[in-house]
């Protein structure tokens, strides 16, 4: 049984996953549970980045710098730059965060409904 949890395994290519985008930093996925038409998933190659509380360096700054750019790129090729989405990423118990290794949600193509 791997200690890694799945975004660990996917970057390991233990699990498969629907990429829409990679590159040397990032990469980007289909969201296995899609809360919207369009439901993305992007997360840091770098590994040990827990959420976006945990990071600290100027590198790992950078990486969160360059997920907005990929997400700013993702929400034009999947059309949904215009009509808008939400980009969230969760931190900790009471985010309900699932997977414990830093990701962004990029959520669109449909009206979305109010924060919980
Ligand atoms: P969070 O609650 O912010 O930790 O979100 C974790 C997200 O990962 C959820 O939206 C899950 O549906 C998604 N997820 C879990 N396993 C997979 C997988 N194998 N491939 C794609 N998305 C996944």
């Amino acid at each position: 049984m791997s200690t890694q949890n799945v975004f660990e395994r996917i970057l390991d290519g233990e699990i498969p996953c629907d990429t829409v985008f990679e590159n040397d930093d990032i990469l980007a996925f289909r969201d296995i549970a899609p809360q919207a038409p369009v439901h993305i998933v992007i997360i840091p190659k770098k590994k040990g980045i827990v959420s976006i509380q945990e990071v600290a360096s100027d590198d790992e700054m950078a990486i969160v710098v360059k997920i907005i750019a990929v997400a700013q790129q993702l929400a034009r090729d999947f059309r949904i730059d215009k009509t808008g989405y939400r980009l969230l990423t969760n931190a900790g118990l009471n985010s309900g965060q699932e997977v414990l290794h830093l990701h962004f949600h990029l959520i669109g193509g449909a009206p979305l409904g109010p924060l919980a």
